[in-house]
């Protein structure tokens, strides 16, 4: 490791800018877990993106395998979509109105998860979810909502309950700023515990408005759906009339072109997307059953709206990427490059004398320290985060870019390349021969 004096000179820029930064942000970031609390160190600065790689403003080169937290499924800088956003924006960047995009992304969308029969455009995840649940408890005129610990599904109010405090209780704000009427809302649930959910469903008759759910979660770190888990699940919501939501902000085009949807073969009512199908730029969306989306304003009541929704930068950045996505055997490379990566972790761990295991499904994973399951909140909750930031900050020295925390997925792109892969398993072996 870098004693201080050699990691200040190679992070001098990055530490100053931090520095800087904490004058005019909280916290120096404007999203909390950028700012690297949770594995120690000083958040880098990034200046620049191609392909597989960023830079930070020392001019340090990293591997990246967060991906902006998941949109950059085609690598950094991608030269169809950067092409395509430039001439987008010499014509305008926002007209308050709509373009063909809005329609053309949509109809990419939907041919590819046909479940949503009809979608709106927002500009984040958040908007999606906080709008999608908007419309479903309009759709059944009930207020409750459902959510599993360790599932993220946004910053809105009455989703923050944190759920680190037990399982099966009622939403209590552990968010200073939420009204508890809002959390009250909220019934947090175990993830991969139906039994669970239907139990909660009998205690509060007539008053679910929706399940929401991660289908894979990717916020705790990755955790699998068990066998059945998502079938029991729709076959419980449409047995109780309650809408089944399905969080596919991260597992939407990640999965496969289905999304999770399509690799489970289970329908939802309602989907909430964004990250890849804004191909970087900021855009969420939500959409379903023709019936319930039918309820939004201007066809219906329910009052949703946006000044850069659709947006047209947004709109083509992300049919870009979709039609790169839609190529025959993209998501076989994909996963072939992952596997070859998750099978060098694996390795890579034998020579490490205590517990590591990797979850991970298509092409996102976790190395998860400590534990050798991850089921649920609570499982994940026992991981040895200190261990990992050891190991965040060993990889990072060695010009790999990890999230700088243990419950977040690591997502590998079409464009990491063979040396990219070789790179970051010599560097893990590196790692775990140390003392880890
Ligand atoms: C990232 C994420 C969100 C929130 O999206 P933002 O664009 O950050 O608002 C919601 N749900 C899931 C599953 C996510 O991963």
């Amino acid at each position: 490791m870098l004693d201080e004096k050699e990691f200040t000179v190679k992070f001098e820029r990055s530490m100053d800018l931090f520095n800087k930064a904490q004058v005019y942000l909280p916290g120096g970031v404007d999203s909390p877990v950028r700012a690297f609390k949770a594995v120690g160190g000083n958040p880098l600065f990034i200046k620049r993106g191609a392909g597989s790689k960023i830079w930070d403003e020392d001019d340090n080169e990293f591997i990246d395998y967060v991906g902006s937290w998941g949109p950059l499924i085609l690598g950094h800088a991608h030269p169809k979509v950067t092409a395509a956003i430039k001439r987008a924006a010499s014509r305008g960047t926002s007209f308050g109105a709509s373009t063909e995009l809005e329609i053309t992304l949509a109809q990419l969308i939907s041919t590819a998860m046909p479940s949503l029969e009809k979608l709106r455009f927002v500009s984040s995840g958040t908007e999606a979810v906080m709008s999608a649940l908007r419309v479903a408890r309009a759709f059944t005129k009930r207020d409750k909502i459902i959510k599993c610990a360790g599932c993220y599904h946004g910053h809105s109010d009455g989703l923050l309950t944190k759920a680190g405090s037990g399982l099966a209780t009622l939403g209590i704000p552990d968010c200073p700023g939420v009204p508890a009427a809002y959390s009250q809302q909220t019934i947090v649930m175990p993830y991969n515990d139906v039994n669970a959910i239907a139990q909660a469903l009998h205690d509060n008759p007539g008053e679910v408005a929706a399940i929401i759910v991660e289908p894979v979660a990717a916020n705790m770190g990755v955790v699998k759906p068990r066998d059945n888990y998502l079938e029991e699940l729709r076959q419980l919501t449409q047995k109780e009339g309650v809408l089944l939501v399905f969080d596919e902000v991260i597992t939407g085009f990640r999965l496969g072109l289905g999304g999770a949807q399509g690799t489970y073969n289970i329908w939802p009512d309602l989907t909430c997307l964004g990250k890849i199908i804004g191909g970087g730029m900021p855009v969420g969306a939500y959409g379903g059953r023709e019936d319930i989306l039918r309820m939004i304003a201007p066809e219906g009541p329910v009052y949703q709206a946006g000044t850069l929704s659709g947006n047209p930068l947004a709109m083509t950045a992300g049919i870009e990427t979709l039609r790169a996505l839609s190529r025959p055997k993209v998501y076989d490379t994909l996963q072939r490059k992952t596997d070859y990566l998750i099978e060098g972790l694996k390795k890579a761990f034998q020579s490490s004398s205590s517990l590591v295991s990797i979850s991970h499904i298509a092409s996102m994973f976790t190395i998860f320290f400590g534990i050798n399951e991850a089921a649920d909140y609570d499982s994940v909750q026992k991981a040895d985060t200190a261990r990992y930031a050891k190991f965040f900050q060993c990889m990072l020295e060695e010009g790999l870019y990890l999230p700088p925390s243990q419950f977040e997925a690591s997502f590998v792109s079409l464009v990491h390349d063979d040396a990219d892969l070789r790179k970051t398993i010599i560097a893990a072996e590196k790692a775990f021969s140390s003392d880890l």
